[in-house]
């Protein structure tokens, strides 16, 4: 599903990624691990077409070309609506309904001028609300955003990929602000829509514990390369300490 060819990216003096290769098959759940500036937040941008790498790099997505030295290719519209994204934080219009946000999800696939107006039909609000009891979340459709917890927050992203019918979800950092019990129902959500959707699911995540409990894959990055892709249940603790070691005394 997603195919990263020497993928580059510099930032002024700082090679950002230096070289990444990693494919990843349609239906797997991978987690991304690194230390804070590893690149993993730049890696997400590039697969999710929000940036483009430089010469030499090629991202294909679903067996096309998104991206090829700097340039997109000819689907890449097509393919940025297949690639549903979540961040960190700040993922819904905090002054409007929850399922006002999930609707928004769809209107890239809908005319402008329809989506404009925010006329959605009787059975696309039907379908927001049947996404967000799919993430246990049905009963705060009408809330606005603002009042969700950051747990619910995350969910309701998560239902907004669903009703846009996202081929690929690309989580950066999602569990990142939430306390462990939010956290792992977020990424129940995850594997869930990850098993029962066929939906591709790579998440970045800062404890390692979820990534062993949730994907079967890691990848981790040390200085925009990838330094380990295999088992998440083979991470050593030596390895786990040399990843985050330097890094983490410099935040100190
Ligand atoms: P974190 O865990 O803190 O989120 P990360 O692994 O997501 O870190 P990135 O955000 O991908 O790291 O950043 C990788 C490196 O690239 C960092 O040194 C960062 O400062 C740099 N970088 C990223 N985006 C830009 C940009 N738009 N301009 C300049 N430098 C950038
Ligand atoms: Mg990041």
């Amino acid at each position: 599903a997603i195919a990263v060819e020497k993928l580059s990216k510099r930032f002024g003096k700082k090679q950002a990624l230096a070289g990444v290769d990693l494919t990843i098959s349609e239906g797997e759940m991978v987690a991304l691990i690194g230390a804070s500036g590893s690149g993993k937040s730049t890696l997400m941008r590039h697969i999710c077409g929000l940036e483009r790498g430089d010469a030499g790099s090629i991202v294909r997505i679903l067996g096309e070309v998104q991206q090829q030295d700097g340039k997109f290719g000819p689907k890449m519209r097509d393919l940025r609506g297949k690639t549903g994204v979540i961040f960190q934080q700040f993922n819904l219009v905090a002054r409007l309904p929850v399922i006002t946000n999930v609707l928004c999800g769809i209107l890239g696939h809908i005319s402008p001028w329809r989506g404009t107006f925010g006329i959605f039909t009787r059975a696309e609000k039907r379908a927001a609300i049947e996404s967000l009891a799919r993430v246990g979340i049905g009963e705060v459709a009408w809330q606005r955003a603002s009042t969700l917890s950051g747990g619910q927050q995350q969910r309701a992203a998560i239902a907004r990929t669903l009703l846009q019918r996202s081929k690929i979800l690309l989580a950066d950092e999602p569990i990142a602000s939430l306390d462990p019990a939010s956290a792992r129902r977020v990424m129940d959500v995850l594997a869930d829509i990850n098993r029962t959707d066929k939906l591709t699911v790579l998440v970045s995540l800062h404890q390692v514990e979820y990534a062993r409990v949730y994907c079967p894959r890691t990848i981790a990055l040390r200085d925009g390369k990838v330094v380990y892709d295999g088992p998440s249940d083979a991470l050593s603790d030596d390895f786990l300490t040399e990843l985050y070691g330097s890094a983490s005394e410099e935040l100190v």
